[in-house]
């Protein structure tokens, strides 16, 4: 199965076109990775060319480019977007063309090559917040930031041409990941970079917004079960089992890094501040066998680690 990754140059797209190299997720002879190398994306996060890899940079807005390639390839899996709620808030020109136009280009594709498969990797964010319970796949579709709304349309436009069009379309929605290889500029990295350079953590509003984690193996590990075993036209909710409020997180890394709260600067909230994303994810976990294998406590300390040794790969990118 030939497999092309949009997006694999960036935080999750990047650990899953490893995981798929190394063997750990199987069932493709060969790999491409399509990114635009935006601010996001680093070649450092990948491999250099060789062995059934290909690595093109270019935008998943480029319809000649898309069509050549999904023509070529028997399942897409898009990671490409512009991904930060406060970028999205300052200006979200990039967050539309990127995030919407962009799955539209993929779609039409996938449309004229209808053997291929998608898969439109969406967050949790686009049900909006709840202050109790969990989302399930059915819950409205609520989002609050310009980020989430443009993946939500996404959203909306992966269901309307599965359905149209009757094609192999899946849509995942994960909650927040962490791990190696994440954009400094994201809360786990950022906070963690601030203490190795001495720097203060600002933690929005009173730091009781409540976010659920995953290990960003564990969100590649579902997504290929919906590779292999997903329903077309189906959505499916991916969580990692473990809601924090930001404060105790932050709390927790400065524990692991031998700091204390002092490190902690309170800032302004972020407009429209979403207090808690929670998805029920009993569908993804018994119809596809999925279940998050990474424990937090294990995942958080050996990411504190990589950062701890890997400061050429993210000095340059900070405040980029
Ligand atoms: P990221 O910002 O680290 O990486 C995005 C990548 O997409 C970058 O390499 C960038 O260069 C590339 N890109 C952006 N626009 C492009 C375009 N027009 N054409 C080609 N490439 C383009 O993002 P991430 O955190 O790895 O997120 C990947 C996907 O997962 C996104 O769709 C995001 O919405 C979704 N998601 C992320 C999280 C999370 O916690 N990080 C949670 C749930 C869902």
């Amino acid at each position: 199965m030939k497999l092309l990754v949009t997006g694999g140059a960036g935080f999750i797209g990047s650990n899953f076109a490893r995981r798929v190299l190394d063997g750990s997720l199987s069932g493709f002879s060969h790999l491409t990775v399509l990114d635009k190398l935006t601010y996001a994306g680093s070649q450092n996060s990948i491999s250099t060319n060789g062995d059934g890899f290909e690595f093109i940079k270019g935008d998943i807005c480029d319809s000649d480019l898309v069509n050549k390639l999904v023509l070529n390839h028997d399942v897409v899996v898009n990671f490409a977007a512009e991904t930060h709620v406060d970028r999205s808030i300052v200006s979200s020109e990039n967050f539309i063309q990127s995030n919407i136009k962009g799955v539209h280009t993929l779609l039409e594709a996938i449309k004229v090559s209808p053997d291929c498969s998608l898969i439109q990797i969406s967050t949790d964010e686009v049900y909006g917040s709840t202050d109790i319970g969990s989302f399930v796949e059915e819950s409205p579709i609520l989002p609050n930031s310009p980020y989430s709304a443009s993946k939500a349309s996404a959203d909306l436009l992966c269901r309307a041409y599965a359905t149209t069009y009757n094609l192999d379309i899946k849509v995942t929605r994960c909650s927040n990941n962490y791990g190696p290889f994440q954009n400094p500029e994201k809360l786990i990295p950022l906070f963690v970079t601030n203490i190795l350079e001495g720097k203060k953590l600002p933690l929005y509003g009173s730091g009781n917004n409540v976010r659920d984690w995953i290990h960003v193996d564990d969100h590649c590990r579902a997504i290929h079960a919906v590779i292999e075993r997903g329903i077309p036209g189906d959505v499916y909710n991916i969580g990692g089992g473990f809601e924090i409020t930001n404060l105790d997180l932050t709390k927790m890394i400065l524990t692991h890094m031998g700091k204390n709260v002092e490190f902690i600067q309170y800032v302004e909230d972020r407009k429209g501040h979403d207090f808690r994303y929670s998805v029920d994810w009993n569908k993804i976990s018994s119809d596809l066998g999925y279940s998050p294998k990474v424990k937090f406590e294990a995942g958080i300390t050996e990411t504190i680690q990589w950062y701890q040794d890997n400061r050429s790969w993210w000095e340059n990118l900070k405040f980029a």
